[in-house]
């Protein structure tokens, strides 16, 4: 359309983008109020090992707006990236993070939690004072709190990144490449940053059992990390045959809705 309007008109006069603009515009306002009007809320999905019993789980934020319904991450998070609220919303799920690992430690139960870190956030030059910051006012063990971070965000400034995580490791909080598979010459971060966890991207989890290729790229990624010394988490596991199949590639841990959808923990 854009091209049969001519030069001159700017594209989101059509009526349709126009709609999408508007529509952006609001639920960045929304996005700006929603931490005050306390419309964020924490879930946590268990993490299990070989014997299925829980050994952790990831903190996901959800967003209960009272127009929209509930707006998915994937959805709000690169909003939230793009505007910078990502850093007060960030903050504000490792606090309740470190709260939980806090809580569970009171009942005995000894639980890491791991928390997704943006893009923005690592990019931060505070970014190691922010997180040191929380996790000692919180007065957590700080081997209980794992980082998540995907390739995608390492693309620029390795140096730089990797004595953010040293920094953070030396505290001893642990580091997970999320989503692993996914983005750009893996190995070559694995080799620079001090990783402790590889998380097989759910993509190729789902279908592993019927896809060859996608059954010989969690194979690969398993031995690969074995011989690395990575412990390996499997995201997306929904069906008992491929909790088993992954046991016997040996695989570390694992995480689906097979173990439990993300829910409040109380
Ligand atoms: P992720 O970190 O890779 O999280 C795993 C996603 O897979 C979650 O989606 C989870 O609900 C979903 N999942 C878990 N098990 C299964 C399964 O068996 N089947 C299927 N189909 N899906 C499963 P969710 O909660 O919608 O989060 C999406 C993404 O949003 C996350 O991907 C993460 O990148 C981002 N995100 C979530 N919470 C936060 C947060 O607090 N901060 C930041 N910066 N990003 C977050
Ligand atoms: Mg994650
Ligand atoms: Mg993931
Ligand atoms: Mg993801």
């Amino acid at each position: 359309h854009a091209k049969e309007n001519g030069r001159n008109q700017l594209f989101f006069f059509e009526p349709q983008m126009q709609q999408t603009l508007k529509r952006r515009q609001q639920m960045e306002l929304a996005l700006k109020q929603a931490l005050v009007k306390q419309e964020f809320q924490v879930f946590y999905q268990p993490k299990v090992n070989t014997f299925g019993t829980i050994i952790g789980y990831e903190a996901l934020i959800r967003w209960q707006h009272p127009e929209f319904g509930l707006v998915s991450p994937d959805s709000f998070i690169p909003l939230a990236e793009s505007t910078g609220l990502i850093i007060d919303i960030d903050s504000w799920v490792l606090e309740n993070a470190c709260q939980q690992i806090n809580k569970l430690s009171s009942q005995g139960q000894a639980l890491s939690i791991a928390v997704n870190v943006s893009q923005r956030q690592l990019a931060r030059k505070d970014f190691v004072e922010l997180v040191s910051n929380i996790v000692v006012a919180s007065g957590i063990d700080p081997t209980l709190l794992e980082l998540e971070i995907t390739e995608s965000m390492l693309n620029d400034d390795l140096e730089n990144t990797r004595k953010k995580l040293d920094a953070l490791s030396q505290l001893g909080i642990l580091f997970s490449l999320d989503d692993f598979g996914t983005g750009y010459s893996s190995l070559y971060y694995l080799q620079k940053l001090p990783m402790n966890v590889l998380k097989i991207d759910q993509s190729f989890v789902r279908a592993f059992l019927t896809q060859e290729t996608d059954y010989a790229i969690v194979k690969t990624i398993i031995a690969m990390a074995k011989a690395l010394s990575l412990k390996v988490v499997a995201e997306g596991v929904e069906q008992q045959e491929q909790y088993e199949a992954l046991i016997a590639l040996e695989c570390d841990f694992f995480q689906g809705y097979l173990f439990g959808k993300p829910a409040p923990l109380v």
